[in-house]
């Protein structure tokens, strides 16, 4: 069990409502093959979880203890074992927590049944893996996961009251402009509540950092620019590295910039002051921050 109490707990708040906030973590490892992707290196291809006792432990003891009512649920994909999900979130109801959480999962893995029982356990958002709109690319980053499937996966969050956030990596191979123009008007057409943007990098170990070794892609080998939320440090030979930042820039820039996205928002940070506060620390970070430089 993390030893909380040497945290100063309530440091550690949530950008949009001011309220502490904690990890916890439930299961590790990834039996997929996603190129790009750390997760099954890092953790392994089999799925190791905490028990159901241990995960409701914790977060019982980060509410008694913490005063934390916060989570986000750490794991590479939250539905993988629907089973174990379903218990989780009925035990949740069962003891009427009032509790608030976030997770990330993949978009070929949601049914309606399932995001509705995640809703009325207290998740309110969602992170999907979306990548690229453009197939082709998926296909090549070895997803296995078609572009119609997230469209669903988006649509049944709506429909179960869950709000989603779409991650995005522009720069994987055979990224080109015409690609990066399909991604961005795929992701701004999918009705998400949020979405990030990387920079596809090269880790060590990964399929794509071999691949970038072995076809010279390499732009640097200083292992302090292999950031994915800074300059892409890998040239695919089909579209510019600073070509990428400039996507990233733009998805942002046209995603958060909507004059009806920036009303809605504006309109819930007036109507809660705190997070009107939180919003524009938010926002002095975003400007400090490779987000907005790159
Ligand atoms: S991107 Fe998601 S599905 Fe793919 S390997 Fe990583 S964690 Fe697994």
């Amino acid at each position: 069990m993390p030893a909380r109490d040497l945290f100063r707990n309530e440091r550690y708040t949530l950008p949009h409502n001011g309220k502490p906030f904690t990890l916890i973590n439930v299961s590790r490892g990834c039996p997929y093959s996603c190129i790009f992707c750390i997760a099954p290196v890092y953790y392994g291809k089999r799925l190791r979880r905490h028990s159901l006792a241990y995960v409701l432990d914790e977060i019982e003891r980060c509410q008694t203890l913490h005063g934390i009512d916060q989570f986000l649920f750490w794991e590479e994909i939250f539905t993988l074992d629907r089973e174990f999900g379903v218990s989780l979130c009925e035990a949740i109801l069962e003891r009427s927590w009032k509790i608030s959480w976030a997770t990330t999962t993949r978009a070929d893995r949601v049914d309606l049944e399932f995001l509705q029982l995640m809703r009325k356990a207290g998740c309110d958002l969602l992170g999907l893996g979306v990548e690229s709109g453009e197939q082709t690319i998926l296909d090549v980053a070895k997803k296995q996961e078609k572009v119609e499937e997230v469209v669903n996966a988006v649509a049944l969050c709506k429909q179960a009251g869950v709000r989603t956030m779409g991650h995005f990596i522009f720069g994987l191979p055979g990224e080109t402009e015409a690609s990066i123009n399909k991604t961005i008007e795929f992701g701004l057409g999918l009705g998400l509540d949020y979405l990030q943007c990387y920079a596809a990098v090269p880790y060590p170990k990964t399929e794509l950092g071999l691949m970038a070794k072995r076809n010279g892609w390499l732009t640097s080998d200083r292992w302090m620019d292999f950031d994915f939320g800074g300059a892409s440090v890998m040239d695919v030979g089909t579209i510019a590295p600073e070509e990428v930042s400039i996507a990233r820039a733009r998805m942002f820039r046209s995603f958060y910039l909507r004059p009806g996205y920036m009303l809605r928002q504006a309109k819930m940070l007036l109507s809660h002051p705190r997070q009107l506060a939180q919003a524009s620390k938010f926002l002095n970070w975003m400007r400090s921050s490779k987000v907005s430089a790159s």
